[in-house]
């Protein structure tokens, strides 16, 4: 472990704004910094020398490649090393990187999803440069963060369409900034800190599990006799195998320019969590890809594996990814920052009421943004917020929207505020109490989604959240730039009012964990889907369609590709499950437990004989014997399902085939097994027990 100071070493591989302002001519870098920060294109005249001052850097660095590093809609990143080589006359080579390397890469696209709208024969798709995001160098390569686009322009990754969405919702927070007065900022940008949860487990377990090995998660395992019920894992000490591999892992993240900051034990056992200092939405939906495959690379170098899947275990609480989100305006201002006087608490509340109406008119894109087959294993199952997506807004928030709704005064603890426009309430920013049930809360200054899984790309939600948030900041301006400077503050309350009327239905501050909340969001008539395959379908709901066109995120086309890509994805995901059940099953579980009852029966035979009690063995063998049969007969059934299942032409239908026959012969299976797991001897069952993964590190 390096002794050096971190401010030494901090973004040591990141070609950022120092070594940019080092190594460029000073017009080139000027041209440069106002690509990265205003999102211009660069002087194509220029990329050859920005692309030379990089190659040289990274060949210091270490780099003999580079790469275009991207996102495609697998779900983690993709890359494709050239050497900078070019052979001279001389049979010898010089280092060459060219300004048109730099800046478009043309990879083959004919292997990546799709979801049909790239035909085959046009199989070229280019990478084009972000200049938005750090480029860096990483294990001998120099990575360029690149947006993918088919040869006929459609989108095939999650960068391209979270870049539009940044646009999008810049041009209409100025709109709304401008309405009240606001002349110095010039753009506004989405942030994110996005909250990583994962678990560590050896990996000489790991190694001896088919399960975690093909699927990321546990198939089998019966619940061992402690799990989490003794609240003994949230924040407690680190053990000193723990503590290395943070350490380590921090170390990497920072050389990468990563601001890791938080780190702790999470609720289950051998689960943990970092959490980053927020950055631009963009940059941090780079960074946390990154941060993942770090995670799971440092992780073997200590000999441990970690699993990134939202349950790995069952019975234990799952991981998620909560994404903390925001807007902040390049004048300096945190846009849901309640601020100190009271026009910036209109001005705030008009931010806040876009979020609040977004929210609850396009519920059903936010959750789609969180579902996947893992994730389905997560909401709703009292560790994670329910499938039903609420606001939280805490006390005194709450308490500031029902006095502007009713016009009434509202009391804080010391004061009390009559909530005229331009009276209202400089509320303190951490009296929102912690409400951890709720799927999208206010915390203070910002909203933390709690939904998406651990191992989604951060880059859905986010563009979602942006074009949400945009086309109501948009209507907001539409109605009111024209009204006169003596209307304004009347026209503006009325609005907010209308807005809080009409949309609180969404707002829930109680425990989102209890049964109470699911019957009484199903009163309110908020959209409850319980699994990915019934929320998916709704990403083409005729409002979410015309949302996403008008600010021209996605086309039709794209948004239906992009449904099938995410119910193709659960189908290949549970049948890959299902078929490393059977193998598990037939080839482990039933054959231990068949040679276990006959070493069972020829104890009964010897003792016998001998007339001995053997009640035990008998007991033993019976009951065995029984659960094995069904056990046998389950698997067969599975087998069937899940041909079936596949068999499917129909997209849809595929994906409620696997949820309503595969899944379900999976969890019955799976029950069975896990009660002869609990009957044999631990040194016979081939595979490592739930209490020895995750107690073991
Ligand atoms: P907790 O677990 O108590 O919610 P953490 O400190 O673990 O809090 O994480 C909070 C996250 O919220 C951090 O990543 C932090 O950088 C992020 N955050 C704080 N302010 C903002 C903001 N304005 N925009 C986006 N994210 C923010
Ligand atoms: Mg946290």
């Amino acid at each position: 472990m390096s002794k050096a100071n971190v401010t030494e070493y901090f973004a040591c591989d990141v070609f950022n704004d120092e070594v940019m302002r080092a190594r460029l001519p000073k017009p080139i870098y000027k041209a440069l910094t106002k690509t990265k920060k205003m999102g211009v294109a660069l002087d194509p005249a220029y990329a050859d020398v920005v692309a030379n001052a990089i190659k040289d850097w990274a060949i210091e660095r270490g780099a003999t490649h580079y790469t275009h590093w991207f996102q495609p809609m697998t779900g983690s990143t993709a890359e494709k090393h050239d050497s900078f080589i070019s052979p001279t006359d001389n049979n010898m080579i010089i280092l060459n990187f060219s300004g048109k390397a730099l800046v478009k890469g043309e990879p083959d696209a004919s292997s990546f999803p799709s979801g049909g709208l790239r035909q085959t024969c046009s199989a070229r798709g280019y990478t084009i440069w972000d200049p938005t995001s750090p480029i860096f160098v990483k294990e001998g390569s120099l990575y360029i963060p690149t947006a993918f686009v088919s040869y006929t322009g459609e989108t095939l990754d999650k960068k391209t369409p979270l870049l539009r969405s940044m646009d999008v919702l810049s041009e209409q927070a100025l709109r709304v900034l401008r309405l009240f007065g606001n002349t110095t900022a010039t753009k506004v940008t989405s942030t994110v800190g996005p909250e990583q949860e994962y678990f560590l487990i050896d990996k000489k377990m790991y190694d001896q599990r088919e399960d975690l090995i093909m699927t990321g998660r546990t198939l089998f395992g019966a619940t061992p006799p402690k799990g989490q019920e003794m609240d003994d894992q949230y924040f407690a000490n680190l053990k000193p195998r723990i503590a290395a591999y943070m350490a380590d892992l921090d170390e990497t993240l920072w050389k990468l320019g990563i601001y890791a900051h938080t780190k702790h034990n999470e609720v289950a056992p051998a689960q943990h969590e970092l959490a980053p200092i927020f950055n631009t939405s963009n940059v941090s939906t780079d960074q946390n890809s990154l941060t993942m495959e770090v995670m799971k690379k440092v992780a073997l170098k200590h000999d441990l594996v970690c699993l990134l899947h939202e349950k790995p275990f069952a019975g234990v609480n799952g991981s998620g990814k909560h994404n903390n989100w925001s807007m902040s305006a390049n004048d300096g201002q945190n846009l849901l920052d309640p601020g100190s006087t009271p026009s910036e608490n209109m001005q705030f509340l008009t931010f806040l009421c876009a979020v609040l109406k977004g929210v609850d008119e396009y519920a059903s894109l936010l959750r789609i943004s969180a579902s996947s087959a893992g994730n389905d294993h997560r909401l709703g199952a009292h560790e994670a917020p329910p499938a039903i997506i609420s606001i939280y807004m805490g006390e005194e928030l709450q308490g500031v929207l029902d006095a502007l709704e009713n016009n009434s005064t509202y009391k804080s603890e010391s004061q009390e505020f009559k909530i005229g426009v331009h009276a209202l309430p400089d509320f303190p920013k951490d009296s929102t109490d912690r409400n951890r049930t709720s799927p999208f809360a206010f915390t203070g200054n910002r909203f933390e989604f709690r939904m998406v899984g651990s191992s989604d790309n951060i880059a859905c939600p986010n563009h979602l959240l942006n074009t949400i948030v945009a086309g109501e900041l948009c209507e907001i301006a539409d109605q009111m730039e024209g009204v006169s400077a003596e209307d304004f503050d009347t026209r503006l309350k009325e609005l907010l009012v209308k807005i809080i009327k009409e949309h609180k239905r969404i707002i829930f501050n109680g425990n989102g964990y209890s049964q109470e909340w699911v019957e009484e969001a199903e009163r309110r008539g908020l959209p409850i889907y319980r699994t990915t395959v019934e929320a998916v379908p709704h990403y083409a709901d005729e409002k979410n369609v015309a949302l996403l066109e008008k600010f021209g995120i996605f086309t039709r086309a794209q948004i239906h590709s992009r449904m099938e890509i995410l119910l193709e994805r659960y189908c290949k995901t549970v049948n890959i499950e299902s078929l490393t059940m059977i193998d598990m099953a037939k080839k482990k579980f039933i054959p231990v437990a068949l040679s276990y009852c006959k070493e069972l029966c020829d104890g009964i035979a010897v003792k016998g004989g001998l007339g001995i009690d053997a009640s035990v063995e008998r007991s033993l063998a019976e009951k065995i014997t029984a659960l094995n049969s069904e056990a046998y007969k389950l698997v067969l059934e599975l087998e069937e399902k899940t041909a079936a299942a596949a068999a499917l032409e129909d997209m849809y239908q595929m994906a409620l085939a696997y949820r309503e026959n595969v899944v379900f012969t999976m969890e019955k299976l799976r029950k069975c097994v896990d009660s002869i797991e609990v009957m044999m001897p631990s040194e016979k069952w081939p595979v490592p027990a739930y209490s020895e993964m995750i107690f073991n590190v």
